[in-house]
């Protein structure tokens, strides 16, 4: 059995046996992947709080042959998630942002750059007061480094440039539609004001470092959450739930 080593996030932590966790992960290396940490219910664990959710670690896999399950030999965690873990907006908005990696990604297909967006996105978490805004920002970043970037020069469907009226976002279109575009998508179109359009344009386009600088309120908030939400939900082929208490709290 070949040793791995993978850096990686936790996106889900579940109970398996007496006594056992069976733990699905975001690893640079190797991509989404699912470990079973033998004993890790046990009071004095070897793998003590580096498994909970959220939590960024360096682990030490074995990979059995015909096997999706690795077994893991050895964590050492790089940085905790207790804090994410204190309140339920913090828990609320760092599970939504595994839950849609989770969601989105093939097992066994890494992609680094997802892999930073993921570490950054849950460290923004860290430093905000507004962690809702903060996981909007992540869900946005997210769509565009996984090929899923919102259209927002043109319409989606016909490819015309200028419409009549307030542009429309299509879920299933994945980005602006012209109004008789609008008209025959399958989901409903969230209407878009200017200022929203111009707002989704920018957290789509500016650098990551300066992103959660963007502020948004009130109308344009509530447009681009509704956009991003039914989009998401279009790419993920199912609803969210925006927190899994049953893996957050499970022990
Ligand atoms: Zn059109």
């Amino acid at each position: 059995m070949p040793l791995v080593k993978a850096t990686a996030i936790v996106l889900k932590s579940l109970k398996w046996g007496d006594a056992d966790r069976i733990v699905t992960c975001y690893s640079k290396e190797r991509g989404k992947l699912r470990g079973v940490a033998r004993g890790a219910r046990r009071l004095k664990s070897r793998f003590g709080a580096a498994l909970e959710p959220f939590s960024l670690c360096q682990l030490n896999l074995f990979e059995k042959t015909g096997d999706s399950l690795y077994r893991i030999s050895h964590v050492d965690l790089v940085r905790s998630s207790q804090k994410l873990r204190e309140s339920l907006g913090l828990i609320d908005s760092a599970a939504r942002m595994v839950n849609v990696v989770a969601a989105i990604t093939p097992d066994g297909d890494p992609d680094p750059l997802l892999f930073e967006t993921l570490v950054q996105g849950l460290a923004s978490l860290h430093e905000s007061e507004d962690p809702t805004f903060m996981a909007l920002l992540f869900q946005i970043r997210l769509l565009g480094v996984t090929g899923f970037r919102p259209q927002t020069d043109q319409c989606a469907t016909c490819g015309k440039t200028h419409f009549m009226g307030d542009p429309q976002f299509s879920p299933v279109a994945g980005g602006l539609v012209c109004l008789p575009c609008a008209a025959h998508q399958r989901v409903r179109c969230v209407a878009l004001s200017r200022g929203s359009l111009s707002f989704l344009q920018q957290a789509i386009r500016l650098d990551p470092t300066i992103v959660t600088r963007l502020r948004a309120s009130g109308q344009v908030r509530g447009e681009v959450e509704a956009a991003i939400e039914g989009y998401v939900t279009v790419v993920a082929g199912k609803r969210l739930p925006s927190a899994n208490f049953l893996s957050v709290a499970g022990s």
